[in-house]
């Protein structure tokens, strides 16, 4: 079999709000075609326009190559082989960000074209299953609102995650410029008391704090709400405050969704110190990038848990993750019940939906969600 043809898809809703906190409205399909007829497809998580570009550009030297001359004519089912070799071919204008996300798309496809032609799912290629069921923690998001009102919208999320079966559940509290610290705590341990002592309980407080001693103030005295994780509590590159915060409490620190290749990952782990590293298969560069990113993890006792904010399709890729790695005990789920995005709701089929919290590992071949062409043909133009 042969790689013939790479296609590169951007969809975006009719009215984008730039504003808005939300990564599900606009994304890119990378499409890749075969000569025996068999197609794969994958997704990023990164500006659709920008990876388009990348994806189509011409070769201009032996470090800068094109996707198309990098793939058409090659064995699909080398996965691994040409990821290195896409790595290689781009590495002058690559090596991290932009073009790590579009190889990502790209591995992606590739797997999917290798389960259907091998006739197994995804995750048996990986190593085969660790678990029997994949566990999505539905990752909540109250709208931008007043301390009262963002009261209000946690009790409705909360009693409504309950309602849904869901056994872990993030609660996403992102405006730095709205919530001092103390809300922070209030809101926290108002969720917690909904929610009751049993369930999985982690947050995302987005890149809140300057600085790690304040971070540190305000996770003490949220020790006893028993928090599974909290995501992205400083900024990004600020690999020792993460460390000093790990070191200063004991509720796991979580990071990773900007990340680009295991490279920075390893930073985030070994430096940074955190306890949770949180590929997004869309960004990383792949299954193929989290799956190494997750071995690594696994080497040093942490857990890997990946981010997830597209379409059913970057779902599919977390389930097949955590199905074949055992270090990956949570994935992230918008709730598509709580999330109004067509591109997370409608984009594919089928969309695997968890009962009584848990998600059945797919049977089909490939990554086993097919594009719905109607919605396809709408959003692409935009
Ligand atoms: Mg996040």
């Amino acid at each position: 079999m042969k790689i013939t043809r790479i296609e590169a898809i951007p969809l975006r809703v009719a009215n984008i709000d730039s504003t808005a906190n939300d990564g599900a409205q606009e994304t890119i399909i990378v499409r890749i075609h075969t000569d025996e007829g068999i197609t794969g497809i994958g997704e990023v998580d990164a500006s659709a326009s920008m990876v388009k570009a990348v994806l189509e550009a011409p070769s201009s030297h032996n470090w800068s190559l094109s996707f198309q001359d990098m793939l058409v004519g090659e064995n699909p089912l080398d996965v691994e082989r040409l990821w290195d070799k896409m790595y290689q071919g781009t590495i002058y204008t690559g090596r991290r960000g932009l073009v790590i996300h579009a190889i990502g798309a790209v591995d992606l496809a590739l797997w999917d074209i290798a389960g259907k032609a091998l006739g197994r799912p995804v995750f048996e290629l990986l190593g085969g299953p660790r678990r029997p069921h994949v566990v999505p923690y539905a990752s909540v998001h109250p709208r931008l609102s007043s301390l009262e009102d963002t009261e209000r919208q946690v009790q409705h999320i909360m009693e409504s995650v309950m309602e849904l079966k869901y056994t872990a559940v993030k609660l996403q509290l992102v405006y730095d410029n709205v919530y001092t610290d103390a809300d922070i705590i209030r809101l926290v341990r108002k969720g917690r008391k909904i929610i009751g002592d049993q369930m999985t309980f982690m947050i995302d407080v987005g890149y809140r704090w300057m600085d790690s001693k304040a971070a540190i103030w305000t996770l003490q005295q949220l020790e006893d709400c028993n928090l599974y994780f909290v995501e992205t509590p400083l900024r990004m590159d600020d690999l020792d405050g993460h460390a000093r915060l790990a070191a200063a409490v004991t509720t796991r620190i979580a990071g990773a969704e900007m990340l680009a290749s295991r490279w920075e990952a390893l930073d985030l782990m070994d430096r940074g110190k955190v306890d949770v590293i949180q590929p997004d298969v869309g960004r990383a560069g792949g299954l193929t990038e989290c799956l190494r990113i997750a071995k690594h993890a696994k080497d040093r006792g942490l857990l890997c848990t990946p981010h997830g904010w597209k379409s059913g399709l970057t779902v599919a890729a977390e389930i097949h993750l955590s199905a074949a790695m055992e270090n990956v005990p949570y994935i992230e789920y918008m709730v598509p019940e709580l999330w109004p995005s067509v591109i997370r709701r409608d984009l594919v089929r089928p969309e695997f939906t968890p009962h009584n919290g848990l998600i059945e590992l797919p049977r089909t071949p490939g990554l086993g969600v097919e594009l719905n062409e109607e919605v396809v043909e709408r959003l692409a133009k935009g």
